[in-house]
């Protein structure tokens, strides 16, 4: 049950993720905080989960954290490529959308992380493809016993209840009998 709700939380997830990502074709979305000294960004460009902070870490560091409220943007779609040469030379370029990188110039400190979008969606779709999979085959056995078949293989098993003969599965018996009018799948 309760993971139902996580796959059912998870399904809600993954849909609005790929809607983000067909967004993020063209353009830039992401939620973002900024001051002066620091900022966080989260987002989907281009492919991309991305995240990227930046924080000054010379001078009054007690101001560094972003205290500004977090704000959904949209700008023009981000090439990362370009973006991490720029920022982060020493690091190789993203390879298959993966990409970490850190660097400490001028006192400041940047660090990003992307993630391939693909990724993102499979790794949200696992529980819910899971979750229907399981529920498909509770359904599927139930109907069969109901049908005086095996569940596990659908087998007529009304000269042999108690053990299924086609695939050796163990049968208890139904709590009601076959229903007359003998429901088939
Ligand atoms: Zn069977």
């Amino acid at each position: 049950m309760l993971f139902d709700v996580a796959a059912a939380g998870s399904l809600l997830l993954c849909v609005a993720v790929i809607v983000l990502w067909v967004l993020g074709r063209s353009a830039n979305h992401e939620i973002g905080r900024m001051t002066p000294r620091a900022f966080d960004e989260i987002g989907v460009s281009s492919g991309e989960l991305f995240a990227i902070t930046y924080r000054e870490l010379e001078g009054d560091v007690s101001v560094a954290a972003p205290a500004a409220p977090w704000q959904w943007q949209i700008g023009p779609a981000v090439d990362f490529g370009k973006l991490t040469a720029l920022v982060i030379p020493d690091v190789p370029p993203p390879v298959a959308g993966f990409y970490f990188g850190r660097i400490v110039v001028r006192g400041g400190k940047t660090t990003m992380i992307f993630l391939p979008m693909a990724l993102v969606v499979a790794l949200l779709a696992v529980m819910p493809v899971v979750a229907t999979t399981r529920r498909l085959r509770r359904h599927r056995g139930a109907r069969r016993r109901a049908a005086g078949r095996c569940p596990s293989c659908g087998y007529d098993l009304r000269a042999t209840p108690g053990r299924c003969p086609e695939c050796g599965q163990t049968v208890r018996a139904a709590a009601a009998p076959a229903s007359p009018l003998g429901i088939r799948p």
